[in-house]
């Protein structure tokens, strides 16, 4: 059956289907995809180190936010002291106990500012290595989140993009013999890469196998012009 129409519509078929599959492919192969897939990871790298800092400097952590809530405390009970001083039911030595006791007060609030100081000191260079880990982590969600829409309207666009290529496909099918539809879809199920392609020169466009003049005549007699190395049509 040599209809060199019919055959050449085999390539076309074959190309609309690389159509739909490149655009299924870069869903989740496509440049942005990877990319995103990548930074993930990386954010979860990110992620793990801080953890692990954070829990080597717990005690710092747990000291820090024990003096903290020691020196708000103690800010509030000076307040209070405040207040009574300002009042004028006071005598001279109630005042002179409550300024020695707001001084008191004062001293221990700088011994918790001091020891969290001396502490940040001690660590300083594990928390630098923290801070700059967590904004490392600040700027990869930020592109994450930029990416992620990025590939979602890319996604979106592909998603209408194929139905159109799937019914142009199915339309073109239509007008298909059955024996070469059958042909196409049985040499698509043996994973056949090239299953129609023009000859080029002596060689099959399909394998790339350099044929002969009689094998070039047996192939154009044949059938489905079949390359006999690898059952490709060659047109
Ligand atoms: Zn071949």
């Amino acid at each position: 059956m040599n209809e060199p129409f019919l055959l050449s519509n085999l390539v076309e078929l074959q190309d609309l289907d690389n159509k739909i599959y490149k655009l299924i492919d870069s869903k989740s192969n496509g440049e942005n995809v990877l990319h995103l897939k990548s930074m993930e990871i990386n954010y979860k790298e990110f992620s793990e180190k801080i953890t692990e800092n954070k829990k080597e400097l717990s005690e710092f952590f747990i000291k820090k936010a024990d003096n903290e809530k020691k020196i708000i405390s103690l800010e509030l009970q000076i307040k209070e002291i405040e207040q009574k001083l300002s009042g004028d039911t006071l005598d001279p030595s109630e005042t002179l106990n409550y300024s020695n006791q707001k001084e008191s007060l004062k001293i221990q609030i700088n011994k918790f500012k001091l020891e969290v100081e001396e502490l940040k000191e001690q660590n300083g260079d594990q928390l630098k290595v923290m801070n700059d880990q967590e904004n490392s982590l600040e700027d990869i969600k930020n592109q994450l989140i930029n990416l992620s829409k990025i590939v979602k309207n890319e996604w979106d666009k592909i998603d209408k993009q194929i139905p159109d290529l799937e019914k142009e496909k199915l339309e073109f099918i239509s007008t298909f013999p059955d024996e070469l539809k059958e042909l196409y879809d049985n040499l698509k199920k043996r994973g056949l890469e090239v299953i129609a392609a023009y000859r080029n020169d002596n060689q099959c466009g399909c394998c790339g196998v350099e044929l002969t003049s009689s094998e070039i005549e047996q192939i154009l007699e044949s059938k489905f012009q079949q390359c006999s190395y690898c059952d490709g049509v060659v047109i």
